[in-house]
């Protein structure tokens, strides 16, 4: 075996063809969109975001979709149009983004943490009922590394409990489970379209629900709490005057964004066989690996494959994941982690007491995972690559 980067060996790739972890794939549509939305000039939220709600929604089969500038203000809008806030508790998991349970403290609600399963990574329907308290308001389920929760378990517990669902579908904008579309179980899904995922425009974000009361108030407060439709108010259907009806936030998306959207969203299929291929690749090359590979889909069921998150088996190797890390960069292969638990950051722990020991399975995840590059633009050497460099870090 050739010697490792790390010890002055030759890396798998040279520093100038360094594999940028979770790279998009950006097409010539999507750069001629953008340019003829500039020569526009309307650059702003218009006609091009309505159109990109309308194609959204008509492929989720929701009543409504409304496009924000991230997943992170559709969680957010999601929580205050739902009338969430102080002294409301909200339930997730512990293996997720900080950004899911910074909405819910943005909200005036409190996050609680429900431990997820050490082989799914999907937070544990017993362990969100072991948690329901009288302040319980809501679920926020997130469908991990594009494989959904058990949202047949989730839904039982919220209708038993009266609580609502409002998915996180950062990772899942292709999941589905039992016949049904991620985002479609619950009362909202809040989807993600930042750089990293698997379509995307730039920053952006989406939230579908069919609930009207919902819509109107997120669409308010997305654009300042100005009353409806107030992003017309200097086209040519003639000016009409606004009025502001709650103090809001600006969270729209822009035409910019929604025309990469619209382009991205025609190849969301097709990028995903192609990710679903490396996946695949990547299972079969590492199944006699000292490493613990991601299980296959749950039957009648539709995965994501946002990420590919294989644990470091570090009892057989004798390695930490953070070695791993530091030995796949040096062979010139961009890694990315997800995730450190949320409740071991610093500023949860001090604002909840949270601690480690709390939630076991997170932590075993969170001392294991690391997620290799699984995008739509890798070809078939890059691929070769990882697996190279993977295999040679392993066993090395
Ligand atoms: C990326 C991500 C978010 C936030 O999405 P943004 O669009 O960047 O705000 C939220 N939750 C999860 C699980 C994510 O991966």
């Amino acid at each position: 075996m050739h010697k490792l980067a790390l010890d002055g060996g030759t890396p798998v790739r040279t520093k100038d063809n360094f594999l940028v972890f979770g790279a998009p794939v950006i097409e010539e549509p999507e750069i001629e969109a953008v340019v003829a939305c500039m020569r526009r000039r309307w650059i702003g939220a218009g006609p091009k975001v309505r159109e990109f709600e309308e194609e959204f929604k008509k492929w989720k089969g929701s009543q409504h979709a409304i496009a924000l500038n991230s997943c992170t203000a559709a969680l957010h809008l999601s929580m205050l149009a739902a009338g969430i806030g102080p002294g409301d508790e909200v339930i997730t998991s512990p293996m997720t983004f900080c950004a899911t349970v910074n909405a819910i403290i943005h909200s005036g609600a409190t996050p609680v943490l429900a431990d997820c399963d050490r082989h799914t990574m999907n937070i544990l329907p017993d362990e969100i009922e072991n948690k329901v308290s009288a302040r319980t308001k809501a679920i926020m389920p997130v469908h991990f590394a594009g494989r959904c929760c058990d949202m047949q378990a989730i839904m039982d517990i919220a209708r038993q409990y009266d609580l609502l669902v409002i998915e996180d579908c950062a990772h899942a904008v292709e999941s589905r489970f039992h016949n049904q579309n991620a985002g479609r179980f619950g009362d909202i899904g809040c989807f993600s379209f930042y750089v990293t995922k698997n379509i995307i425009t730039g920053e952006g974000g989406m939230i579908i629900t069919d609930n009207d009361r919902f819509t109107e108030k997120i669409k308010v407060l997305g654009l300042h709490g100005m009353s409806k439709d107030a992003w017309k108010r200097f086209s040519d259907e003639g000016y009409k005057h606004y009025h502001v009806v709650q103090a809001g936030y600006k969270y729209n998306m822009t035409d910019m964004q929604a025309v990469i959207g619209i382009c991205q969203l025609q190849r969301v299929n097709q990028y995903w066989q192609l990710r679903e291929r490396i996946w695949r690749q990547y299972n079969d090359a590492f199944a006699k690996q000292p490493c613990i590979l991601p299980p296959e889909p749950e039957p009648d069921t539709q995965h994501a494959y946002h990420l590919y998150t294989p644990l470091i088996d570090i009892e057989k190797t004798g390695k930490s994941r953070d070695w791993v890390l530091h030995a796949l960069t040096a062979e010139n292969i961009g890694v990315g982690v997800h995730y450190i638990p949320v409740h071991l950051h610093p500023y949860y722990r001090k604002m909840f007491g949270w601690q480690k020991g709390d939630f076991p399975n997170a932590e075993w995840i969170g001392e294991r995972t690391l997620s290799l590059p699984l995008s739509a633009g890798l070809s078939e050497k890059d691929a070769d690559d990882v697996i190279e460099a993977f295999h040679k870090v392993l066993v090395n």
